[in-house]
């Protein structure tokens, strides 16, 4: 996830803090500090801490429930609203699914019960409704902070963990792809009234939540669609074969020309055996054009390190690599030649065609 800085490694999964986290860091500090000065800056400095711990503990739930499933999490980003565990895959078997997203919030129940137990009952609702307000004890803060955590994240809506336990319990009944509609549609549906309800009461933070969900929604959607439509297919079966590249003897005039010529926007720069070398993309080129001219070499101004995958690759890894690059890859034979490329342009097209012919099948 862009917009994020990472912090460290915990058992093989990198921590992330999205950096929409920090403003909330921030705004807490400062309610605090402007309230008793240093000594409660202080204490809202460890509140911040533990809210922080809390959310961790959340999402280090799915992580170890994913694990009992053979899953692994290379990432966690966390954002002001909860964290998000990037799992290296959704696991198949819908009750999978369901046990994984459950875990989250589970974990932050347990915490909110030993609360409960150190707190001798519920403490007062005005703690939930200011949580920046050092005024009310730390402990009942924390407490309805796990309670907003468990509510929040049980919404079923796409990204949210409720949204998921929606999609695997309709999987048991119509199937993967309906079900991911079905859940996707209603995550968006609640998006639409909670930014409106956000927008009528003046609380922008609703509507930022709300613009998040709907969000999350759709990329949720579109991620679990393609990786449906990927399920049996090779990475050939979906890559570009038909696309112009450039020698590494090239230069950017050279590229400027391609991209006047054709309908590319990405050009692969491929030595005399056929091994790609790197990528010239549009903003690579422009930049390069504006900053050496057009006598400059492309091997200069293209990504270098593009990874590859084997044409007979599952399109499910290679999609994963795509995910990792954060842009096109290449396809290679099994000499190592490019032959194809993959781009986030072509995969879309070819949802859109699935999806056309699903229409008119069902
Ligand atoms: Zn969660």
């Amino acid at each position: 996830m862009s917009w994020s800085i990472p912090l460290g490694r915990i058992a093989g999964t990198e921590i992330r803090l999205h950096l929409t986290f920090l403003l909330l860091l921030a705004w807490i500090g400062v309610a605090h500090g402007m309230q008793g000065g240093l000594p409660a800056a202080v204490q809202g400095i460890v509140f911040i801490c533990l809210l922080f711990g809390c959310v961790l503990l959340h999402e280090f739930g799915h992580v170890a429930a994913a694990r009992r499933y053979g899953v692994r999490t290379p990432d966690i980003t966390l954002l002001p609203i909860g964290g998000v565990a990037r799992l290296e895959r959704i696991p198949e078997k819908p009750t999978e699914e369901l046990v994984v997203a459950l875990a989250g919030p589970a974990v932050n129940v347990v915490i909110a019960l030993l609360l409960l137990l150190a707190l001798g009952g519920v403490p007062a609702m005005a703690a939930a409704t200011a949580l920046e307000d050092p005024a009310h004890g730390m402990l009942a803060r924390l407490f309805w902070v796990n309670v907003t955590l468990v509510v929040f994240n049980l919404l079923p809506a796409f990204p949210m963990d409720g949204g998921r336990v929606l999609r695997a319990l309709l999987a048991m009944r119509v199937g993967a792809r309906r079900a991911t509609e079905i859940a996707s549609g209603i995550g968006q549906a609640l998006a639409f009234g909670l930014g409106l309800l956000g927008l009528l009461n003046g609380a922008p933070l609703m509507v930022f939540v709300a613009l998040f969900v709907w969000l999350g929604a759709q990329a949720e959607a579109q991620a679990v669609q393609l990786r449906e439509l990927s399920r049996g297919m090779a990475a050939e079966d979906a890559m570009i074969t038909r696309f112009e590249s450039l020698p590494v003897t090239a230069r950017i005039a050279d590229a400027a020309e391609l991209l006047i010529r054709t309908a590319q926007t990405d050009f692969p720069v491929v030595d005399g055996g056929g091994r790609l070398r790197g990528i010239l993309t549009r903003s690579d080129l422009i930049r390069a054009l504006q900053q050496e001219g057009p006598d400059a070499p492309v091997l200069e101004a293209m990504r270098r390190e593009v990874p590859v995958v084997p044409h007979r690759a599952a399109l499910e890894e290679a999609l994963r690599v795509m995910q990792e690059a954060a842009g096109p890859i290449g396809v290679v034979d099994s000499g190592g030649r490019l032959v194809g490329v993959l781009t986030h342009e072509n995969l879309g097209e070819m949802l859109m065609l699935e999806a056309a012919r699903a229409a008119r099948a069902g």
